[in-house]
């Protein structure tokens, strides 16, 4: 799996619409200060289902669209969509080829795609489960990020180990099964009072 291409139109500093392609191999991507290049993989961050923006360097979502310049009026949405190359199907869905979109407007109304079908934010972050890949995965390594894994608690690194070993997908299932045995053990008592 590789990412082929990112699709931008109306994200932070990118109001027109551009497509950058990726081949195999590895990329640079170079530019004056403040130029946009952070601001690049920002957009990964924020298509694969960040919700914090002070993650995303702003101060709130609206942050992220396009908010004009001297020259250019603002925009009213920003839109972000990536495709990966999924010929090893390392995403566990049929598709050759996964494309993950995400725009939201002024108002916040926002929406999620998976090959230009809605859907929810938790199928984009169950989709990404043990890759690497996700909003907390390890693929996107953020200025000031290494350091801060170097000198975080155990139990935050731990959670990239697991990430990395795969397991992630099973804990969260653990903890979802572990909280519906607890809602059935509050209703059986329910049901014993009722029959006493
Ligand atoms: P550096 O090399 O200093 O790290 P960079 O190339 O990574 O810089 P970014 O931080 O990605 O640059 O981009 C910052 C630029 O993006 C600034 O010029 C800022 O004005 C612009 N920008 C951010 N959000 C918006 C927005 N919502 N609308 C318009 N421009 C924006």
């Amino acid at each position: 799996m590789y990412l082929k291409s990112i699709e931008v139109q109306g994200f932070k500093s990118f109001a027109n619409k551009i497509l950058f392609d990726f081949h195999k191999g590895i990329t640079g991507i170079v530019g004056p200060n403040g130029s946009g290049k952070s601001n690049v993989a920002d957009a990964v961050r924020w298509v694969l289902g960040e919700q914090s923006a002070k993650q995303l360097r702003g101060a709130k979502m609206e942050d992220v669209i396009f908010a004009g310049t001297q020259a250019r009026k603002p925009v009213g949405f920003a839109y972000v969509a990536i495709t990966l190359d999924n010929s090893d199907h390392a995403l566990p869905v049929d598709y050759d080829e996964v494309t993950v979109s995400r725009r939201v407007y002024r108002s916040g109304e926002s929406e999620y795609q998976i090959n230009g079908n809605g859907c929810r934010l938790k199928d984009i972050t169950e989709l990404f489960y043990d890759t690497g890949i996700g909003k907390e995965g390890y693929s996107i390594i953020g200025q000031g990020q290494i350091d801060k894994i170097l000198s975080g608690k155990p139990e935050e690194r731990r959670e990239l180990f697991d990430e990395a070993a795969g397991i992630v997908k099973f804990k969260r299932r653990k903890a979802a099964a572990v909280k519906k045995l607890e809602n059935e053990r509050n209703n059986l008592v329910g049901v014993n009072d009722i029959l006493s």
